[in-house]
């Protein structure tokens, strides 16, 4: 475990959040007291309370987000970088320092690598988009894995319809653990490129993607990480991992919908030509030519999503304040107890059993179908995610339509789990399975 984060506490807030930091054996954060800066989890659904297990899909939102986002409209707005009044600074360098608090939260080297996005989406699509573009002929092979969300699958077949590139896949086990030994098989000279999730959404492994990079670098291949996953629930150091790419989602991380984040090491930035054209990534325009704007703003054409980046960084702060380390900690804590309460109900089956996992858990009980056992516990005021969660590679190897996921965040507790527990038996019963 890294504390690399800590170093991101500011001194002004921590006595503010030292309330929220506490010494229990058991537990080193104060959850009620975290669920107060969370005012939707007092929200009642059919009468009974709110018990929220799809953070996987998107986290609830800090008072201190909202109110960012407020407070910005209402007294800090105006567009950004081309403007010489007041406002329009103001709200420039409010935009620049949300980058700066990005590239500390996930440790670049610098601000110029961070290019907002619109989420992790976005940022693959730009990457595939503009490394295809540019690196690729016909014949090249990119290896992706068999987790992949299909953010990481779909950008890259789209490039196929342009030139002829092979897509590989590193399978996974019956326990959902990627077979990592497979990728110096699957390297070859033709290989340009490797993309990885970082944590799988649809069964919760985490990947050893420091190994992976590692293996790829061997060769000269630069590595894509998918952080959408990852990014939340652990201490993340781009540096470190080495990682040539890295991207995540804002809402996932209790920031807001609409803004995301793509890492990029400044030598590829550099080699990579845009991925969209407008204002902001130009340097001088004329009907015969044009040249492009240094980085970061090449790859931010248009208005950027300034309200969305400076809310951004609230949230990062505020996990930040909390700490990376005590997050994962309570995270883990949660997927274990989980885990054993869940392993008590008859005829249920994991979907994912590896021992380094992250936030969530996959499961099916019976013959029952996902979606049916999710309505039950929406009855119930659970929410959980039913389906394929946009992997569903991962489901035809598993032979099966969907899973029911129940995916947790720094507000979740284990009384939440056992009403979760209680929920699922009595689905169970219900259908007859128990
Ligand atoms: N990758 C992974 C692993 C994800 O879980 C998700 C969201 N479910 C995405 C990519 C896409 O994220 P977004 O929809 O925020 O762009």
């Amino acid at each position: 475990m890294h504390f690399y984060h800590k170093e991101v506490l500011d001194w002004h807030f921590f006595n503010t959040f030292a309330q929220n930091i506490k010494n229990d054996s058991k537990m080193s954060i104060n959850i009620e007291k975290i669920r107060e800066d969370f005012p939707i989890l007092k929200k009642e659904i059919y009468g009974k309370p709110l018990v929220y297990m799809d953070n996987a899909a998107t986290t609830q939102k800090p008072l201190c987000v909202v109110e960012k986002i407020s407070e910005n409209y209402l007294n800090h707005n105006a567009n950004i970088h081309r403007g010489v009044h007041f406002l329009s600074q103001e709200a420039t360098e409010a935009h620049e320092a949300a980058r700066e608090t990005v590239r500390k939260f996930i440790n670049a080297k610098y601000a110029r690598e961070i290019i907002f996005t619109r989420g992790t989406t976005e940022a693959i699509n730009l990457v595939v988009s503009s490394f295809c573009r540019s690196q690729c002929k016909d014949g090249d092979e990119v290896i992706i894995t068999q987790m992949e969300h299909h953010s990481n699958i779909v950008p890259w077949q789209l490039q196929q319809q342009d030139r002829d590139i092979r897509l590989k896949v590193i399978p996974f086990d019956a326990d959902g653990v990627l077979q990592v030994d497979q990728l110096d098989q699957l390297i070859t000279g033709k290989t340009k490129f490797i993309s990885v999730t970082h944590v799988s959404n649809a069964l919760g492994t985490v990947n050893p993607v420091r190994e992976i990079i590692r293996k790829a670098h061997a060769h000269g291949i630069p590595v894509l990480v998918d952080g959408a996953q990852s990014v939340p629930h652990m201490p993340i150091d781009v540096q470190e991992l080495d990682a040539d790419f890295y991207v995540f989602s804002g809402h996932k991380i209790y920031g807001p919908t609409g803004i995301g984040v793509l890492y990029g090491k400044e030598a590829w930035l550099d080699k990579l030509p845009p991925y969209q054209g407008g204002g902001e990534m130009i340097k001088k325009v004329t009907f015969e030519k044009t040249t492009f704007n240094e980085l970061p703003f090449k790859f931010e054409a248009g208005t950027p999503d300034y309200i969305g980046s400076t809310a951004l960084a609230a949230a990062l702060n505020y996990v930040s304040q909390i700490g990376m380390a005590n997050i994962a900690e309570h995270e883990q804590q949660l997927v274990r107890y989980a885990k054993e309460k869940l392993s008590g109900i008859e005829h249920i089956r994991f979907i994912g059993n590896a021992k380094e996992r992250s936030g969530l858990i996959s499961f099916l009980v019976g013959d029952i179908h996902p979606y049916d056992l999710g309505s039950i516990l929406d009855k119930l005021g659970i929410a959980v995610r039913t389906g394929h969660h946009c992997a569903e590679p991962v489901m035809t190897a598993f032979g099966i339509e969907g899973t029911v996921r129940a995916s947790f965040g720094l507000y979740n507790t284990e009384e939440e789990i056992d009403t979760l527990v209680a929920g699922v038996e009595r689905a169970a019963k219900m259908f007859g399975r128990r």
